[in-house]
């Protein structure tokens, strides 16, 4: 039985795990914590409605339920061309690992700018979500104040911007206050470099979300590089600056230092490991592979690093690990067809906006109301279904 190693327990690595197990591989997945981060419901944590405990999933649950081995360590050295890996446990100890096949799903880390400590993050740890919070129901205690939300680029890899859950953010943050009857005691502001922030999800699309800021009282500054952060506010590189009490800011995100200085994996500029449309990493004769955020994703200009590109991945590189094995090379599938945008924006208890974009069109589907539940009962879904709880619904994970 062939030993496949995924690094990783994000939402790409449990799934890959997953999709080997599924097939009979002998699997370890081995991760610098002992949980499952579940990003797109972690929005939820500032207003209140999740809590730390309802946004992870325990990584040896889910290693027990699913038939795999969880290791939690670092890893600190991917020695490709030795087909080894070096960890780090808790303890100091050092540890080689070997394999037959390697995933890497270890994701990429932020994008660093100047005064980047006077920030808190939506894409962080769950600690930094926390922090919002705790920021945020201050300024209530206190009688109001200016909030800005705003999301970086990254120009040598626009595929990890991340501005969704900054909108999320925002509009979850404005029906909060409004419930609370503080809306009035607050400015919120919306601020990006890129002169279409969202655009991604379709151009006339991205200009009726600016018509909805002015609905909702949200003023933004957009198509100015920042210059930095400040513990009051942002610098523009037009000399404004916005004052702020709060500002939650997402970079774009980068490749991992791992990959970057202990890696022999060829990157791309960005510092994300370069794959083929198998999602193997060329020169490494089909024994290294990566899938989502850690990849560099290719396709059209619009593609993103999204939770759900990540999974189709995991489960391509299954199907193509173990074709390769039945001498069925032929056979392989690409991961192309699948780069698209799936974006359930959720707007709080207003309710929601589907937005898709494809290789043939970009829809806006707004779902007042109904928008929020359904996002809930993803996450219901997601947790359940990995821990096997319920039975995975056909097309819903597709494919
Ligand atoms: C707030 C937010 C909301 C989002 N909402 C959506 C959404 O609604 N829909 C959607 O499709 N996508 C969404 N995304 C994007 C999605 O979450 C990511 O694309 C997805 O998490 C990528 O998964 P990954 O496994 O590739 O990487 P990650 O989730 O980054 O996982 C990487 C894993 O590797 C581990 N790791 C890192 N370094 C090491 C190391 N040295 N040693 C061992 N382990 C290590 C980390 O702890 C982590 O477990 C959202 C993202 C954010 C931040």
């Amino acid at each position: 039985m062939e030993k496949v190693l995924v690094l990783g327990g994000g939402i790409g690595g449990v799934e890959t795990a997953f999709a080997h197990s599924a097939k009979a591989f002998d699997v370890e997945l081995i991760s610098d914590k002992d949980y499952l981060y579940i990003y797109p419901i972690s929005i939820w944590i500032p207003t209140k409605e999740a809590d730390f405990e309802d946004v992870i999933l325990p990584l040896e649950e889910i290693a027990k339920r699913n038939n795999f081995k969880f290791t939690k360590a670092k890893v600190k050295e991917i020695r490709s061309k030795e087909k080894k890996v070096i960890v780090e446990y808790d303890d100091g100890r050092i540890e080689e690992k070997t394999y037959d096949r390697l995933v890497v799903a270890m994701g990429g880390v932020k994008k660093k700018h100047p005064g980047i400590e006077y920030t808190y993050s939506t894409c962080g740890s769950p600690e930094e979500m926390l922090a919002i919070r705790d920021k945020l129901h201050e300024l209530i205690e206190k009688g109001g104040g200016t909030i800005a939300f705003g999301f970086g680029g990254n120009p040598k890899d626009p595929t990890g911007v991340r501005g969704g859950p900054v909108f999320e953010e925002l509009f979850n943050i404005h029906f909060y206050l409004k419930k609370l009857g503080v809306r009035d005691k607050f400015k919120l502001v919306f601020f990006a470099p890129m002169k279409k922030p969202g655009q991604r999800l379709g151009e006339k699309n991205a200009e009726k979300m600016y018509d909805f800021f002015k609905k909702i009282d949200v003023s933004y500054k957009i198509g100015v590089k920042i210059k930095e952060f400040q513990p009051d506010g942002i610098v523009f590189e037009d000399g404004e600056k916005i004052q702020s009490d709060l500002t939650i800011f997402t970079p774009a995100i980068d490749g991992h230092p791992v990959y970057k200085n202990a890696s022999d994996l060829p990157l791309n500029e960005a510092g994300f490991i370069k794959i083929d449309k198998y999602c193997a990493v060329p020169g490494t004769d089909f024994t290294v592979w990566a899938v989502g955020d850690a990849a560099a994703i290719d396709g059209p200009q619009w593609r993103a690093k999204q939770g759900h590109l990540a999974e189709v991945m995991g489960r391509i590189v299954a199907r193509n690990i173990e074709k390769l094995i039945k001498g069925k090379a032929s056979q392989m599938e690409s991961y192309l067809p699948h780069v698209h945008i799936v974006c359930l924006m959720d707007m709080g208890p207003w309710g929601g906006t589907l937005f898709m974009r494809t290789h043939k069109r970009a829809l806006m589907i707004p779902l007042p109301k109904i928008g929020h539940y359904l996002k809930k009962l993803w996450g219901w879904y997601y947790k359940n279904s990995k821990l096997g709880k319920i039975p995975r619904i056909p097309g819903f994970d597709a494919p």
